[in-house]
């Protein structure tokens, strides 16, 4: 197997699931991918085929994806922070219970969660509802990994530096069910300088573990350093750039960690972002090359 674990988020959808994922991966080159078990911004959410979940098992072994790498993002509307109304709380915390059912039931490892907003409430009143929901969710039984994402500081969003992750991490009970996911671009746009990395990763390192780190998100930035805006720019054509990311997706200390792309789609001449960029961004990767003609490679080839 090639030692670089990179995919991207694909999409899971109901007569297909994990097969359809694993399909849609592999026409991007992929050796590993991610993807919601449902749309990313609601929690409708549906029955698992065991079937279809065999047959991709069967496809990932044919290619040389091992599953031990792929990852599942929770929909973003889970927010374990704020308890002003119970009811949602509550929602949140059983919706999480039934979303790690199913990463067990689909043999998945990760399961990747943004932490939550604040809102009204101060901050560290929001972390402790985080912690105290975790603390409910996790069982000892469950096998995926809960990580934490690293988030950009949009609104009132926790886990925004290294500091309040690991104030999360300190204080759930169950330590080896969770974990860390970095993402580039919220990095950056939370003030961490990307050209700077070794420094970025010894002080997570010193406060957290390296070992914390399950998975990383690859995405450059439409934004400058420190703009709290959280929008994701294709492969070198933002403010991190080709180099920086290429440095942090090779980098020595963060081998066997799989990296995902969840990079904006392109625009067709009809303005819809319709055309994937993951093919043609992992090509680059591989080719340690940047691509100038990246937008228009794409829309050649999906034309
Ligand atoms: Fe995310
Ligand atoms: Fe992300
Ligand atoms: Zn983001």
């Amino acid at each position: 197997m090639e030692d670089l674990i990179i995919g991207a988020n694909v999409t899971y959808r109901k007569d297909t699931q994990l097969l359809g994922s694993v399909e849609d991966a592999l026409r991007y080159n992929c050796t590993t991918l991610m993807f919601y078990t449902g749309a990313p911004q609601n929690t409708a959410r549906f029955e698992i085929d065991d079937n279809l979940t065999n047959k991709a098992f069967e496809l990932m072994k044919e290619n040389n994806i091992d599953p031990n790498n792929v990852v599942v993002h929770a929909p973003y509307i889970i927010n374990l922070a704020n308890n002003m109304s119970i009811d949602n709380f509550n929602f949140a915390c059983n919706f999480l219970k039934q979303e790690i059912k199913r990463c067990d039931k689909l043999k998945m490892n990760y399961l990747v969660l943004h932490p939550g907003s604040a809102v009204k409430l101060e901050r560290n009143v929001a972390l402790q509802n985080i912690v105290d929901g975790l603390n409910n969710v996790l069982s000892e039984s469950q096998n995926v990994i809960v990580c934490l994402e690293t988030m950009a500081g949009k609104g009132t969003e926790l886990g925004i530096n290294f500091e309040e992750i690991k104030f999360i991490l300190d204080n759930v009970n169950l330590k080896d069910k969770i974990g860390v996911c970095l993402d580039t671009c919220h990095l950056n746009d939370a003030g961490y300088d990307m050209g700077k990395f070794d420094e970025v990763l010894d002080n997570f390192d010193k406060l957290i573990g390296l070992s914390k780190i399950k998975c990383i998100h690859i995405n450059d930035s439409k934004n400058e350093i420190g703009a709290h805006k959280d929008r994701h720019e294709n492969i070198g054509y933002g403010t991190i750039g080709f180099d920086n990311l290429i440095k942090i997706i090779y980098h020595d200390k963060l081998k066997g960690i799989p990296k995902i792309l969840e990079t904006p789609f392109v625009d067709s001449e009809t303005k819809k972002r319709i055309y994937p960029p993951y093919k043609f961004e992992i090509e680059m990767i591989r080719n340690k090359k940047f691509n100038h003609n990246l937008i228009e490679d794409i829309k050649k080839y999906y034309k």
